[in-house]
């Protein structure tokens, strides 16, 4: 979503707190698409800082659908999201600010919400997602998921008898 803010960039030091919730219905990054399963309506609350600053924050958490990391299922992962933004409004001329580019979010009186939204869950996104916490995972050999049930490969002890002849060969092998 995009939020309208000429009023709040056309009156020094104004504050505006505005309800507003992202379009985004996935989170698309170089790691995948991932789904967002639930997202709620939150406030952003602006403020102009002396027609230098557009300063932006709010909190919200959105629920994307992802792959555990153990057993590849998918899943849910719940990220909480902190915005917190110092964006210029002018281009800084000579002093550098530490601060991220306009554009990135601003355009013209429009700012995009989607885009910063996006920012924090790449910023946020859990590095480890696990269905469960025991989660059994998916068996190297044959690549069953462990979870439904165990398979057939994975009980297979070695047969002592087997062990016995194959200590004879390594004999052999080293003579
Ligand atoms: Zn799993
Ligand atoms: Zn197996």
């Amino acid at each position: 979503m995009k939020i309208d803010i000429t009023d709040l960039l056309s009156i020094e030091n104004r504050i505006e707190e505005r309800l507003t919730e992202t379009d985004l219905v996935s989170f698309r990054s170089k790691l995948g698409d991932f789904p967002i399963r639930k997202k709620e309506p939150f406030t952003l609350h602006l403020e102009n800082q002396d027609n230098k600053w557009l300063l932006v924050s709010g909190r919200t958490k959105v629920t994307l659908a992802m792959p555990c990391d153990r057993c590849l299922e998918e899943t849910s992962a719940t990220v909480s999201l902190v915005i917190d933004r110092k964006i210029p409004l002018k281009a800084p001329e000579g002093d550098e600010g530490e601060a991220e580019g306009a554009a990135d979010y601003l355009e013209g009186c429009s700012l995009d919400v989607d885009k910063l939204v996006f920012d924090e869950i790449l910023l946020n996104r859990p590095l480890k997602v696990l269905c469960s916490n025991d989660c059994k995972g998916i068996c190297r050999t044959c690549g069953a998921n462990l979870n439904h049930a165990p398979c057939s490969c994975c009980k297979t002890e070695p047969d002592p008898r087997m062990a016995a002849i194959r200590d004879v060969f390594d004999q052999f092998k080293e003579v």
